[in-house]
């Protein structure tokens, strides 16, 4: 990824960074290779994020918990899997408002959902209402917060128009819902019952202007959006791997001009 080697060159670290398509039923030659030819370690995205956890010999605190991992590291030549999509969206937030003792509603119970709600209880988050259209995942996200994070976990079936509740600190959309292409979809939220002092975050990195968070800032709402979390992500695999910390104005630069070159 484009961003990743901008903070290598910036860094002088003579690595490269490198994408490549593993079919499923290649994986643990994958991984085996990767061990093989020295790598430090390295990202793994859908499909592999829970099917690459028999292949490693051992998970960081929170990748235990999500029960997926986005990044493999080596450490005294184990392979150890972290998930640092969560950890970038606390480090992201905790530059505005401390999670701790925070009331939190978030939309949607997919992958995402669950790393930023586990690290945000572990991080020390009061409450959080988890708000989505299917009952099954929605259902099994809050009984994992429930039984394995300390904080008071409640479900909401999403059938109508959402009503914030007045003291939510901060609302987070994790759903895919205004991810470009379909820049037009609206979450089906009473945009009125974000209030001014609530912080508002959204997990969609493409556009980083969602309308949520338009809507948000209209009324005077922090907001905070999806690039920050995934130059964060990088920013702390690149730390894991190399133990670097890198300039994340580099990393959002290039992201921006990705996504610019994208448009
Ligand atoms: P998943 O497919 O696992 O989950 C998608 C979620 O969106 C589900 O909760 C789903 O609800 C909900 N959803 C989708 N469409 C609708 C709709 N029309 N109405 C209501 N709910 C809907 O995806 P991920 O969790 O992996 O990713 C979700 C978003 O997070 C994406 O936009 C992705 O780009 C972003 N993301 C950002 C990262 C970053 O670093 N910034 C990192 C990882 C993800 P249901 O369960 O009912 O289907």
């Amino acid at each position: 990824m484009a961003m990743v080697e901008a903070a290598y060159r910036h860094h002088h670290l003579h690595w490269r960074y490198i994408n490549c398509e593993v079919p499923p039923e290649g994986l643990g030659d994958a991984v085996r290779g990767a061990k093989a030819m020295g790598w430090v370690g390295f990202n793994c995205s859908l499909p592999h994020k829970v099917a690459v956890i028999p292949y490693l010999d051992g998970l960081g605190e929170s990748a235990r918990v999500i029960g997926a991992v986005n990044t493999v590291v080596r450490r005294d030549d184990l392979w150890i899997g972290e998930n640092t999509d969560g950890k970038g969206f606390v480090e992201a937030i905790s530059e505005i408002t401390k999670p701790a003792g925070k009331k939190l509603v978030i939309f949607g119970a997919g992958g995402a959902a669950r790393a930023v709600a586990v690290e945000m209880a572990l991080a020390g988050a009061l409450e959080v209402i988890i708000v989505n259209r299917s009952r099954e995942r929605r259902d099994i996200l809050v009984d994992l917060l429930g039984s394995r994070t300390p904080v008071m976990a409640t479900g909401h079936n999403w059938e109508n128009t959402y009503q914030i509740p007045a003291d939510t600190d901060i609302v987070i959309n994790t759903t895919s819902i205004g991810l470009y292409p379909n820049v037009h979809e609206r979450l089906d939220i009473d945009f009125n019952t974000l209030r001014r002092g609530m912080v508002v975050a959204d997990a969609i990195p493409n556009p980083p202007r969602t309308h949520l968070l338009g809507e948000a800032a209209a009324r005077g709402c922090v907001t905070l959006d999806g690039l920050q979390m995934l130059v964060n992500q990088g920013v702390i695999a690149i730390k894991y791997w190399s133990g670097v910390d890198v300039d994340k104005r580099v990393m959002r630069d290039e992201l921006n001009k990705v996504l610019v070159s994208q448009a």
